[in-house]
């Protein structure tokens, strides 16, 4: 146990993109730690969410989604921005461009926006998930690049605008995490190969690698960090 498991007691969390994976395994974390979780999906993912978690279906590329989403959410302490897609080779297509960047990035944006003032009377925060790719280019992915540029500089625009009312903003960015995400790059030993051999601590990392980093975001442990982009990537970037 890294954290006193009632860290998280009475307070209310929404967690989105947290029907499979890393969104999962933050939803679940949070609750073990003792928080409400709502966790937001496209659907109602593959179980991997314990009972306590409580599932809403919307898509953050819609509004009126959203809207409705937050009719029935009241005040929040945690908000923690993880609905992403990302559609290798394809993202060349400008249509494809355009739906990348709405999910990512505007659907970010979006719940950002309609929580802030679920989140200020309890001066809560955010968390958004960047990436690696928040730092490089990608060939084959200029889309999900460029939404997680955005995301990272979203976060640091949003910390300053959020502060005066108490809200602090940041982001993970994950290395390579095994995920069904990443389950094309795993089953092929000509990408995972260079993962591996630039990744300093040798290993993918896990969805729970990435839901730690989160849940100190929100612990009282980080009460003056805001703006942050912190890296969880085993050592990649400084490779
Ligand atoms: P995943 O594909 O396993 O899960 C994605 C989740 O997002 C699902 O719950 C899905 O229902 C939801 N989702 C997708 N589109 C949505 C939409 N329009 N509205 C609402 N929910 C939506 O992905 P993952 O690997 O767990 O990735 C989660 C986040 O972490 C993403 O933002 C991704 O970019 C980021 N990330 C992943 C990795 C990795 O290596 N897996 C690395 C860096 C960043």
């Amino acid at each position: 146990m890294t954290f006193s498991k009632d860290v998280f007691q009475d307070k209310r969390a929404l967690v989105t993109g947290a029907t499979q994976g890393i969104g999962a395994a933050i939803a679940n974390r949070l609750a073990a730690l003792g928080a409400h979780v709502t966790a937001v999906g496209l659907d109602h993912g593959d179980g991997s969410l314990d009972p306590g978690v409580q599932v809403r279906t919307a898509d953050v590329s819609r509004g009126q989604d959203i809207d409705t989403l937050f009719q029935d959410i009241g005040e929040l302490d945690i908000v923690v921005n993880c609905a992403g897609i990302i559609r290798r080779g394809a993202e060349h297509d400008p249509a494809v461009f355009e739906q990348v960047l709405a999910v990512n990035l505007t659907g970010t944006m979006r719940v950002c926006t309609a929580a802030r003032e679920r989140l200020k009377p309890r001066s809560g925060c955010i968390v958004n998930i960047a990436s690696m790719l928040s730092f490089f280019g990608g060939s084959l992915v200029p889309a999900y690049s460029a939404s997680k540029g955005g995301v990272a500089q979203l976060t640091k625009s949003l910390a300053l605008a959020y502060a005066v009312d108490g809200i602090r903003v940041n982001a993970v960015a994950p290395g390579w995490i095994a995920t069904p995400l990443t389950q094309a790059l795993q089953d092929d030993p000509t990408r995972s190969g260079p993962i591996l051999s630039r990744t300093p601590l040798g290993r993918w990392g896990t969805p729970k690698d990435v839901a730690e980093a989160v849940a100190f975001l929100c612990t009282p442990a980080a009460a003056f960090m805001t703006g942050v982009i912190l890296p969880v990537d085993g050592g990649y970037l400084v490779a």
